[in-house]
């Protein structure tokens, strides 16, 4: 339970989700231990009003925030949200996530997110962007190419990245390519940013596979969300040999035993906005997409989507969540006693921030790496990340999740503990 005044103690909440994941990781700490209350706090949470005038004269007001959870390993770094469901203590977890994912790959970020309470479908494109800059200006008090990095997530892009830009470059009156990241390719962009946490996926799923002997090829995999994450993923893994037999997303769920035809799935996934409707494959019932006969799962569209029910009832053998926050605690239990292996979020969607890291670097020095070089060194982080964290479950007998936060969770305590309280 928190002990912070502002949140709630609603039980499956996402900050409450996090509490009992630093919780489990408590007793492998040692001395740090001392640090731990540390991580139950954010840093800072800023909440702004961002008025815009709308298309038809009418002034609207909406909800926004950033929040940064921990930085004592560096800048804050993570996306911004755009959901008419976001809140602050959603965006408090999404920050705490960070700052584990940013520490379990080693890199030099604290933990941030970004969210606003909007339904981004309902602006014009002129209203998403006055919102847009309106918000950046707001939160400009705390970001900055060495302070807090934004990026994409959930309904943001490369272009509410340049409009991000734009913005507080306008503010400080230079060109700042380095305070956010996710940017067009002409504006100081990465190659390799858009597909990088698929290729995440891939790796780290890739590495899970061949310690637990599972061979790629023939396998079949079922994947939740056929967006930027999941098909990415998806392909990859068709490429390595396995066969994707099922899919869902919010348009439906479909089911094809040989295996489904990416070549002609992905451009009906562009033309139509879904996977419903293929006529390659057979539609099933949604709730029968957690029954299908399968070697790997992957969880690549929202948050809480394996409950204990569904746990319960999986027949894969290997989860990989390129969602945040897919496995509910209880979930989590089962499927560790089931024998089924989860390569957590914290660092099987990491690839995205990796390359985000690589995109910040290269603006820094203005010179820009092939998408050769990007996704081999991305290859050897996520594969590097993964070696330690495996050897750390071993070594204590854990599942990998409390593995990547007992290696996360001391990265950020020794960092804390050498800078020292101030004053
Ligand atoms: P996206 O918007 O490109 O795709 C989301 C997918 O989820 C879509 O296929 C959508 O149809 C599907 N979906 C939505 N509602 C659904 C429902 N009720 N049932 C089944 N499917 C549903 O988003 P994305 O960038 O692919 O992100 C997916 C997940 O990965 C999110 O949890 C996000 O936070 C996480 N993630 C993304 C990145 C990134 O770089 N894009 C990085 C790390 C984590």
């Amino acid at each position: 339970m928190s002990t912070l005044s502002y949140v709630s103690d609603a039980p499956d909440s996402p900050w409450q989700t996090y509490l009992s994941q630093v919780d489990r990781v408590v007793p492998y700490l040692g001395p740090l231990a001392k640090w731990a209350e540390t991580l139950k706090r954010c840093k800072r949470a800023l909440i702004v009003d961002i008025p815009i005038e709308m298309d038809d004269g009418s002034v609207a007001h909406f909800e926004g925030f950033r929040v940064q959870h921990n930085m004592s390993r560096g800048p804050g770094k993570g996306g911004v949200r755009y959901h008419p469901q976001v809140t602050l203590e959603e965006v408090m977890a999404l920050s705490a996530w960070m700052s584990i994912k940013n520490a379990a790959v080693n890199l030099p970020y604290g933990g941030a997110k970004g969210g606003i309470r909007v339904d981004p479908k309902q602006l014009s494109i002129k209203e998403l962007e006055r919102m847009t800059r309106r918000y950046t200006s707001e939160i400009g008090i705390i970001i900055g190419p060495q302070q807090d990095i934004p990026a994409p997530d959930v309904n943001t892009n490369a272009q509410i990245m340049a409009w991000m830009m734009d913005t507080y470059s306008m503010n400080v009156g230079a060109t700042a390519t380095g305070v956010v990241t996710g940017k067009p390719i002409h504006l100081g962009g990465s190659l390799g940013r858009v597909k990088a946490t698929g290729r995440g996926v891939f790796v780290t799923g890739r590495e899970a596979a061949r310690r637990i002997n599972l061979d790629l090829q023939g396998a079949r995999i079922a994947v939740q969300g056929f967006g930027n994450v999941g098909s990415s993923a998806a392909e990859l893994f068709h490429g390595a040999g396995a066969r994707i037999v099922a899919a869902q997303d919010h348009t439906g769920s479909i089911l094809n035993a040989k295996g489904l035809d990416l070549a002609t799935l992905m451009p009906h996934v562009r033309e139509t906005g879904g996977v419903g409707g293929f006529k390659g494959a057979d539609t099933m019932d949604d709730e029968a997409f957690w029954d299908v006969d399968c070697e790997i799962l992957i969880p690549a569209a929202l948050e809480s989507q394996i409950t204990a029910a569904r746990a319960r009832r999986l027949k894969a053998k290997l989860v990989l969540e390129g969602a945040n926050g897919p496995t509910l605690p209880a979930a989590d239990d089962i499927l560790a006693e089931r024998g089924i292996l989860v390569v957590p979020d914290v660092i099987c969607n990491a690839g995205g921030v990796t390359v985000s890291y690589f995109e910040w670097v290269q603006d820094f020095s203005s010179f820009f790496w092939t998408e050769d070089e990007i996704n081999l060194r991305l290859d050897k982080i996520m594969v590097g990340a993964l070696k330690k964290i495996w050897d750390t479950a071993d070594r204590h007998q854990i599942t990998l999740r409390t593995a990547t936060f007992a290696v996360a969770c001391e990265r950020i305590l020794m960092a804390r503990q050498e800078r020292g309280l101030y004053p």
